[in-house]
């Protein structure tokens, strides 16, 4: 039924539409993922200004007509993080955490944890720009995994239930394996255990470091877990900054 919609959300995308015109990929805590079009958007004299710009946190007010794109009619700045846009390891690191909600997540797939995990990283880049990198990407995959209800079994053996030797990990069987268990898991080292339990347990700005290796290991238990339940392939976050 056509009518008006608020709602808090953040821009994951903007796309050029048109003369003047944007279409926006936004994650809402209410509908998920929503598409919308911003008409008249990039001209100068425009009401919305430069607030419907990628990251920008945004109070809206939408028009739901009939076809598959919102219209958006009001928008006010919540948070605009402008010192995530003077920093390129910031901005590349809002990127990612943007693309793998907008991958995981279908449209009117609604998870409120996720809205605030994605609010939640955005302040923390804009706050504390130097944080960015491969150990907070990876922090941040962990909780969006969590959030998703796909969070890897990591106290005790995914296939058997042992409590000790966890030595592999196994996205099949949904977290760590023991060595009895470890036939189709690859190694994972105390140090990427220790990792994901300090991503999971710990808030997004206390999350761990690690080194390398350890980082390469839990970020293969992530993306294979990914692949198992949620059918989704990432970018690698690549190597630390
Ligand atoms: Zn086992």
């Amino acid at each position: 039924m056509p009518g008006s919609l608020k709602t808090e959300g953040i821009v994951i995308r903007s796309l050029r539409y048109g003369e003047a015109d944007r279409i926006l990929h936004l994650y809402t805590p209410d509908r998920g993922r929503i598409g919308a079009i911003a008409k008249g958007v990039r001209r100068s004299r425009s009401r919305f200004g430069g607030r419907l710009e990628p990251y920008f946190r945004v109070n809206l007010v939408l028009y739901e007509g009939r076809g598959d794109l919102l219209t958006v009619t009001g928008a006010e700045t919540v948070a605009a993080h402008p010192r995530l846009r003077e920093d390129a390891g910031a901005l590349d690191g809002a990127a990612r955490a943007c693309e793998a909600v907008a991958r995981v997540f279908d449209d009117g797939d609604p998870h409120a944890g996720v809205y605030h995990l994605l609010a939640n990283q955005l302040a923390l880049l804009d706050r504390e720009p130097e944080r960015a990198g491969r150990a907070n990407a990876l922090a941040f995959r962990v909780k969006l995994l969590l959030a998703a209800g796909f969070a890897p079994q990591l106290a005790a053996c995914a296939s058997c239930g042992d409590r000790e030797h966890l030595v592999g990990f196994s996205g099949a069987a949904g977290g760590v394996v023991c060595t009895a268990c470890e036939a189709n898991a690859f190694p994972l080292d105390q140090k990427a255990h220790d990792f994901l339990l300090g991503a999971l347990g710990r808030p997004l700005a206390e999350a761990p470091d690690a080194p390398p290796r350890a980082l390469a290991q839990a970020e293969r238990a992530i993306l294979e877990t990914l692949e198992h339940h949620a059918h989704v392939r990432l970018r690698p976050v690549g190597p630390a900054r």
